[in-house]
């Protein structure tokens, strides 16, 4: 009785952080619950033209979902993993549980398919060693997606939440934890855990410099067993500028890198040329960075 009551609960905490990555957006054209307040959250890639960078209000952390293009602009697009770990989470990695995919990785590099992975900081501590030899490949980049990967909203797919005084040392400890693994190749872009924020996150982030990283394709990876499903989603989804969201977490995203060998091949088929995060926003800055 009590061990299924712990397997019950030890299945929802793993649903509700991989969850948390976009995994529930799939196909609902929905904000997400704690992303409400946002205002550019949760959609889900409609096709909108405009330019898809929140110019910051004063004193906000500026918010990128999508890069603009114009009429016979070479399309980009761009893959990010979210390498998902929770601050207590250790644990379960001791226990045996893979929160890594070296194996996506591999393929990633043997596709020369340049690609962002949002890190945690607890992750990056798991895995120093292979966070550094992401972060010293020139085909990689590092970013952040917190060190604890709790809530920065109050609500959030069941995520823990970290105290709006604590956001901002989170983050600057997950690069601090980048840089102490040795990683080089590390970009000031930022994913929230979930996707979720507001505009106290974003002004309590202010001061760390970073930009918020959405995105407007859900892969649908996280816990999905069907690799062809997954590739249709991103397939269907994407657009010129568009930014997919992935994971590189094994346990709980168990077909991404059987999918990859489906969609980047097809992508570049159509015409499509994969490029870093910081490659579409700096073409939506006009070059300026
Ligand atoms: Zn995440």
């Amino acid at each position: 009785m009590i061990t299924s009551i712990q397997r019950l609960f030890a299945l929802s905490a793993l649903s509700a952080l991989l969850v948390s990555c976009g995994g529930e957006r799939e196909g609902t054209g929905k904000p997400s619950p704690g992303a409400e307040a946002s205002s550019k959250a949760g959609r889900t890639g409609a096709a909108a033209a405009a330019p898809q960078l929140t110019r910051p209000r004063s004193g906000l952390t500026p918010v990128f979902e999508r890069a603009a293009t114009s009429p016979g602009a070479a399309k980009t697009v761009a893959l990010t993993f979210d390498a998902d770990m929770t601050a207590d989470q250790g644990e379960r990695a001791t226990r045996g549980e893979r929160f890594d995919n070296p194996e996506l990785i591999s393929t990633l590099r043997r596709l020369k398919v340049p690609s962002t992975v949002f890190m945690t900081g607890r992750w990056a501590e798991q895995y120093p060693k292979q966070a550094k030899a992401i972060g010293t490949d020139p085909l990689f980049e590092i970013a952040n997606h917190s060190y604890s990967h709790y809530s920065f909203t109050s609500r959030c797919y069941g995520l823990p939440t970290i105290a709006e005084r604590d956001m901002r040392a989170d983050v600057e400890r997950a690069f601090d934890a980048f840089r102490k693994a040795g990683a080089r190749q590390v970009v000031p872009y930022f994913r929230f855990p979930g996707g979720c924020y507001n505009n106290e996150a974003l002004r309590a982030l202010a001061p760390a410099k970073v930009t918020a990283i959405q995105w407007d394709v859900v892969s649908g990876d996280a816990f999905a067993t069907d690799a062809d499903a997954v590739a249709e989603q991103v397939l269907a989804g994407v657009r010129p500028g568009s930014v997919v969201v992935m994971h590189c977490t094994r346990s709980a995203a168990p077909v991404t890198e059987q999918a990859i060998r489906t969609i980047v091949p097809e992508l570049r088929e159509r015409g499509y040329r994969m490029v870093k995060v910081s490659d579409l926003v700096r073409k939506e800055e006009g070059g300026s960075r």
